[in-house]
Parts: structure tokens; C-alpha cells; sequence
């Protein structure tokens, strides 16, 4: 597999990654993934994903997953694993095995001896506030730490007992020793290790400092021999903390940092912490309830990694914003099910029909093609019968013009069926429509009707042999395109309260062992995706709406 179907797309980090090649700065390509396991990945973290592994095979390198696990209190074993679960699931293969930055740990805490060891850091008593005013702001210079000129003696014993455990928790803080009057307040002396008692999903309770992140990182990147390391625009003003201590230790190479935008899509939130707000919240139904935008949940919802594959090689890599329309990401979802997905009939509010001039035996079910266009799929059998279902709303009593579906004393085709005709509607007290009763042209079976012309085909399915189905209609989780970026209200303010809709229909008998994850086009309404957790085949069969049939967005926003 190259990075996706089709030809990548260029942009400034290939621009580098050719001319590193070309002139022999590197022989290859080494990038790396690097999450934190403190949440569920989400469509953001799918562009980094598949601009990572993507560079890596189309310039036949090596990709690393490396988990960047330093904050253990926000950290499990659960995150890792549905992340390595993910990365898979869109289609890529890490080289060799997953990688932890606590692997680095023990050769972390010799490079901050090292540092010592060159007066290049020093272990800081200060308080967290007192830090914090220390730090000047970005209009002010900050001030030296009265710790800063410690001996390399008294540092190097302060740190050995900083790791042996002699200190509370946040009483002392190891820094980097490099200029409080730098303009970029990354580099005004940083915390690079800190004292924190708590318990590692990997090391356990081996240590009790734990190496801050900047640090880690740009190490890790140089351990493992990454060419390019690729991150989201917030780290541009880290980069020179990233080269800083890159630059004072003996490492095998200097790993380039270079950043692009952060993907956001539009009525959806890219950020782990507000996702798990709404998980924790009890707002979804898990970090996988399809309306979520985390890989889970698109997956769960029907999203094929294809189609994400294809998003992300549409919207490109830049440095400028990255604000996508819904629309784009449903669009390259649908093209790619629209191939793919067989076709079935299901009736989602039903209507109950009744042909009157039915005769048993005689008049016929039919075959219908799972896929026009892809005929291996085979066909199915659609039985026809005396009493049928049909969408309620493709009956109208008094329809506008150019209504061509069906209406009082109107026809119209039963989809790979008769022409039907409505004679009679019938109501209940409420005056509400219960039922319709119909007879068919006998003649129309593959052929049109002699001298006059039905414009309108409606989907049907048999009342006997239809299975009943449990369909989850959804719509866009929030009201608003930027639910995160208003000052005065909490994101949660503009959760959409009708982003969920559970409805009773009826699907034609063909889909009755639809495995879990599988995909149909229930025709003209929809692509729907048989539920992961919840669907039985042949027992209870529960179908997601994926994405609509056209783009109903741009509509509804114009
Ligand atoms: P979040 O804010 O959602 O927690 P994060 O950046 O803290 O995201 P990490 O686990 O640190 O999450 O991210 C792993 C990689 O994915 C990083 O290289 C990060 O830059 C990238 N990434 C995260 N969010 C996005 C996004 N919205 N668009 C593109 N890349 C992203
Ligand atoms: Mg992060």
C-alpha cells in the first residue's frame, strides 16, 4: 500500500523530505507517531497518523509508534492499547515494537546528569509561584533562580536524591540552564525533570521524577534515529528548547522538528481532554458513540479507513489554518462506501400498503443486484407480497407540484417491482393515515406502462418478510461550527440535543446475517453500518446511519 489510493499530494514537508534525500543529508526516512495513552485518538490525530506513516512508505522508511507516556496519572493501558488498535485499523504498520519513552528513562536521567555535569542545568528549590514570577512575562524579562549558580557537586547530589526518592513531590524541580532574558519564554531556564509519587503504567513505582515533556521528546526523537519529527504548530515556539538540548548532549543525531497546522473539523472538538469530558459526562455513549469524531467512533459510525485516508490527503498539509467543512470528511466517506456498499431496501417510517389485486402465486418477487456496478456482489431475492411497507413520507395526501411519488389516484414504481396505483387512503379517528390501498399494473413488471409515464421509484419491503430493525439516525453533535473557540460559554452549551435518533424500521430479508461493521446502501436513504457492540446477526440487528446519500449539509448551512 502506498500512503493512499491515489497520488500523494505535495506539500513543504515532502518539499524537505526529496531535497534531504536528493542531497544526501539523509539515506532515509525515519518518522515517528508519538500519542500520549491519555485518551481515545481523534480524526486530528488521523492526519498526523497518516502523515507519518504515509511519508514513511511512500519513500520506503520506517515509521515508529512511539507512546510519549510521562504524565502517569493521565495515563493507561487501555489508551495505548486502542491506539495501537487504531493505527492498525487505518491501515499502517509500525516498524518493529511499540515504543515508550519510558524505555528512555534510565538513559533520560544520565543525560540530565550529563547536563549537570556541564553546569548546563541545575535542581531548583523555588516555589511553583515563585517560578512563576521568576519567569517574567513576554513583555518582561524573567530573573535568575537564586539556585541557578548551585556547584556541578551540589547539583549532581541533589538530583541522585531526587530520584532516591528524599523529597516531597514538587519540592524541587531539575532545569535546563540557558537564559532568563530570552525572548521565547520556552527557554528561560524550563523544568526538565519534576518530582511526582505516582504510580506508571510501564515503570511502575520505579521512580518517583519523571522527565517533562520537551525534554523527552526531542531525546526519544534522537535515540531512535528520526529523520524528520513532525509535529502541530504549537511546538514551533519549542523548537528551539528541541535543538537546545539536542545540541549539549551526545546523541546519535539531530532529528529535524518540523510543524504543519492541526487538523479541526467543523461542529466537532480536537482535543482528548474535552472528548473525555463528554465520555466522563455520560453525554455519549463511550469514546466510541459514532457521533464522536475519535477513530473509534467514526469507526463504529461506518467510516472506512479508506475514506479517512482520502480526507486527509484532500485537506493537505500546511502551516496555515486547517478549519474543515464537515462535508469534506462525509464526502470522501461516501465516495468510497458508495463503491463498495451493497444495496438493500430498508424502510425506516413505515407506511403499511395494501395490493388489493394480488393474486398468490402469480404476482412475482423479484431479483434485484446488490451493486449496479459491481455485479459479483451477486443479486438477492426481494419477495414481494399482498401487504408491504413503504416511507411514510413518500405519500403525500396533497402533495405540491412535481411531487412524483405516490399520492391519491397517482402510480408509482416499486423499486425492481410493479407500478402501483393508490385507490384508497385510509385513516384513523385522528384523521392520521394508516394505510393505503393499492393495486398494481400486472403489466409493468420490467417494462413501462402503455400510454402513460411514472416518473417516481419508491423503496418497499415485504411486511411478512421483512426483519425488524433498530436504526440510529444521526446529525452533526454540536449546533455550532467552532463549539470551542466562544470566550463566554462552555462547549457543552452547544451540544445538540437532537444528534441521536433511534427509530423501529424494516430491512428486506437479504440482510438477515449481516455481520457486525458491515456496510449496505439501504437504498435512497442512505449508507448504514451494522453496530460493532450491538448488532446480532439473525437475532437483533441494529444499523448506524454512516452518511447520507447527498450532501445535506452545504444545503442546510447555505
Ligand atoms: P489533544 O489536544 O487532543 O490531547 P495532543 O496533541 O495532546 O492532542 P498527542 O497524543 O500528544 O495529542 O498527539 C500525538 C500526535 O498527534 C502529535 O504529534 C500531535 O501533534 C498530533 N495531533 C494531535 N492533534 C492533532 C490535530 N488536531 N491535527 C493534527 N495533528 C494532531
Ligand atoms: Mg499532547
Amino acid at each position: 500500500m502506498s500512503s493512499n489510493e491515489r497520488d500523494p499530494v505535495p506539500h513543504f514537508i515532502r518539499n524537505i523530505i526529496e531535497a534531504d534525500l536528493k542531497g544526501g543529508k539523509h539515506k532515509s526516512v525515519v518518522t515517528r507517531f508519538p500519542p500520549e495513552p491519555n485518551g481515545y485518538l481523534h480524526v486530528g490525530h488521523a492526519k498526523s497518523i497518516c502523515l507519518n506513516f504515509g511519508l514513511a512508505l511512500d519513500y520506503q522508511g520506517k515509521c515508529n509508534l512511539r507512546f510519549d507516556d510521562t504524565n502517569p496519572e493521565k495515563e493507561s493501558e487501555e489508551y495505548a492499547l486502542s491506539i495501537q488498535d487504531d493505527v492498525r485499523w487505518l491501515g499502517f504498520q509500525w516498524d518493529g515494537e511499540v515504543r515508550w519513552a519510558s524505555d528512555y528513562f534510565e538513559q533520560l536521567y544520565a543525560f540530565g546528569v550529563e547536563l549537570i555535569k556541564q553546569g548546563k542545568a541545575y535542581v531548583c528549590d523555588l516555589t511553583p509561584d515563585e517560578m512563576r514570577e521568576y519567569r517574567g512575562t513576554l513583555t518582561q524579562p524573567g530573573k535568575d533562580s537564586p539556585f541557578r549558580n548551585r556547584s556541578v557537586e551540589e547539583n549532581t547530589e541533589l538530583f541522585q536524591k531526587m530520584r532516591a526518592g528524599e523529597y516531597p513531590d514538587g519540592s524541587k524541580v531539575l532545569r535546563a540552564k540557558i537564559d532568563m532574558a530570552s525572548p521565547n519564554i520556552n527557554m528561560r531556564d524550563p523544568a526538565i525533570y519534576r518530582i511526582r509519587r505516582a504510580h506508571h503504567i510501564r515503570t511502575g513505582d520505579k521512580w518517583c521524577i519523571y522527565p517533562m515533556y520537551d525534554y523527552t521528546h526531542c531525546i526519544s526523537d534522537a535515540l531512535e534515529n528520526i529523520t524528520h519529527s513532525l509535529c502541530t504548530l504549537e511546538f514551533e515556539d519549542h523548537r528551539p528548547l528541541y535543538d537546545w538540548v539536542l545540541d549539549q548532549i551526545s546523541v546519535p543525531c539531530h532529528p529535524q522538528q518540523i510543524e504543519f497546522s492541526r487538523l479541526e473539523l467543523q461542529y466537532a472538538i480536537t482535543s482528548k481532554r474535552k472528548l473525555n469530558q463528554l465520555v466522563t459526562q455520560g453525554l455519549v455513549s463511550g469514546w466510541d458513540d459514532p457521533r464522536m469524531p475519535t477513530i473509534v467512533g467514526m469507526r463504529r459510525r461506518g467510516y472506512t479507513p479508506e475514506g479517512i485516508r482520502e480526507f486527509t490527503r484532500r485537506i493537505g498539509i500546511s502551516k496555515s489554518d486547517n478549519v474543515v467543512d464537515m462535508s469534506v470528511l462525509e464526502g470522501c466517506i461516501r465516495e468510497d462506501v458508495e463503491a463498495k456498499a451493497p444495496r438493500v431496501m430498508a424502510v425506516v417510517k413505515p407506511l403499511k400498503v395494501t395490493i388489493t389485486n394480488f393474486v398468490e402465486g402469480e404476482s412475482q418477487s423479484r431479483e434485484g443486484e446488490f451493486h449496479p456496478q459491481r455485479p459479483e456482489l451477486g443479486k438477492r431475492v426481494v419477495p414481494f407480497a399482498k401487504e408491504i411497507w413503504i416511507e411514510s413520507d413518500d405519500f403525500m395526501e396533497l402533495p405540491p407540484d412535481g411531487f412524483h411519488r405516490l399520492k391519491p389516484g397517482g402510480e408509482v414504481r416499486l423499486r425492481y417491482s410493479y407500478v402501483m396505483c393508490c385507490d384508497e387512503v385510509i385513516k384513523d379517528a385522528a384523521g392520521n393515515v394508516t394505510e393505503l390501498r393499492c393495486s398494481i399494473d400486472p403489466e409493468t413488471l420490467g417494462k413501462n406502462p402503455q400510454g402513460r409515464k411514472v416518473k417516481g421509484v419508491i423503496h418497499w419491503v415485504s411486511v411478512e418478510d421483512a426483519l425488524p430493525v433498530e436504526i440510529r439516525l444521526y446529525d452533526r453533535l454540536f449546533t455550532v461550527p467552532k463549539p470551542d473557540s466562544d470566550k463566554e460559554q462552555d462547549f457543552l452549551a452547544f451540544l445538540n440535543p437532537d444528534s441521536l435518533t433511534v427509530v423501529q424500521g424494516w430491512v428486506e430479508p437479504s440482510a438477515r446475517d449481516a455481520q457486525p461493521e458491515m456496510l449496505y446502501q439501504f437504498e435512497r436513504l442512505g449508507y448504514f453500518c451494522a453496530d460493532r457492540r450491538d448488532h446480532k446477526p439473525g437475532e437483533h440487528l441494529v444499523f448506524n446511519r454512516t452518511v447520507t446519500l447527498k450532501d445535506s449539509w452545504a444545503k442546510e448551512q447555505g
